[in-house]
């Protein structure tokens, strides 16, 4: 009888834990595949707290399809837009899209990456929003002057803006350099919401090739010190904001490994010219993060460029 009641109610706590499981942890994974979604649920968008918006369109990369995220900020005085999407045709969705979620026209766009899958719709939007400051850090207006992008920021902040548009305050923010040089955050003080852009790639192995490795690890030591309610990754999927709080530190452990990996195979005598020529990957230990969307692809090129920082070659 004991015994019967305990296997009882040893199956009602798998069946539970189960049902738990499956409804609160989502795949970690960045592919939208393995989450078994389709490109057609994109472009989507999800309300994070009353009137800022986290909006997930899509990027493929060595063949993997994951999101590319843009932040929307309503005011009672227009709208705010940090990063893009990455072609006219995505930003042809992302204006239709807007145009869904408010009324009210766009005010100011922030670019917090500069990479071309952040800043390729910005003709699209400069079209449809004429009033629209575009927003950037110093090194990334020069970034895009030098790629001679089609829109270029008149505005730039170097360590810190705070914006008030309408009753809502946002501070554009420098915590430090990471992925692209110019990384720029946007922090909401009255919803503790962070979008780190780029800095931050939920379950995307560590993308190195503009990054300065060391210093990234620095920022998002950074970004975990602040009081967030919700961390916003640039690429992704934006999951609840306890997983994205805990996948943040994930994403951290995984740059540290990558730049101790580095360091270890370096001094083993073992070499990384480029990521086309990098030995040195054959013998990394990535542990957990291996398998991380995209550690393929960008593994032996995350490696090169520590490397690059370890021989002194990363501007200062
Ligand atoms: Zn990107």
């Amino acid at each position: 009888m004991k015994t019967s009641h305990i296997m009882a109610a040893a199956l009602v706590c798998a069946a539970l834990h189960s049902t738990v499981a499956g409804a609160a942890e989502p795949a970690p994974t960045a592919d939208i595949a393995k989450r078994g979604l389709k490109a057609a649920d994109f472009p989507r968008w999800k309300e994070l707290e009353p009137n800022i918006y986290a909006y997930e369109d899509l990027l493929t990369s060595a063949g993997v399809s994951f999101t590319t995220n843009s932040l929307i900020v309503v005011t009672t005085d227009g709208a705010v837009l940090v990063d893009g999407q990455d072609d006219p045709e995505r930003g042809k969705l992302l204006v239709e899209s807007l145009k869904k979620i408010t009324p009210q026209p766009l005010k100011y766009v922030v670019v917090a990456s500069d990479h071309v899958d952040h800043v390729g719709a910005n003709g699209v939007l400069k079209q449809a929003y004429p009033g629209a400051v575009f927003i950037s850090s110093p090194a990334s207006l020069k970034t895009m002057t030098d790629l001679k992008r089609d829109v270029l920021p008149t505005e730039t902040v170097a360590d810190k803006r705070t914006l008030k548009v309408g009753s809502t305050e946002l501070q554009i923010l420098n915590i430090g350099r990471g992925h692209t040089g110019g990384d720029l955050v946007v922090y909401l003080p009255a919803t503790k919401v962070l979008f780190m852009s780029e800095l931050y790639l939920h379950h995307v192995f560590p993308a190195m090739i503009t990054a300065y490795p060391s210093e990234w690890v620095a920022t998002l030591k950074k970004a975990q010190a602040m009081d967030v309610s919700w961390y916003v990754a640039g690429h992704g999927f934006i999951d609840d904001k306890a997983t994205m709080k805990a996948d943040l530190n994930e994403s951290l452990k995984a740059t540290e490994l990558v730049v101790s990996e580095a360091k270890r195979l370096k001094a083993a005598g073992q070499t990384c010219e480029s990521e086309k020529n990098c030995p040195a990957f054959a013998q990394a230990k990535l542990g957990p993060y291996a398998d991380m969307t995209l550690a393929a692809s960008q593994a032996p090129r995350a490696l090169a460029r520590v490397y690059m920082e370890l021989d002194g070659k990363l501007s200062k």
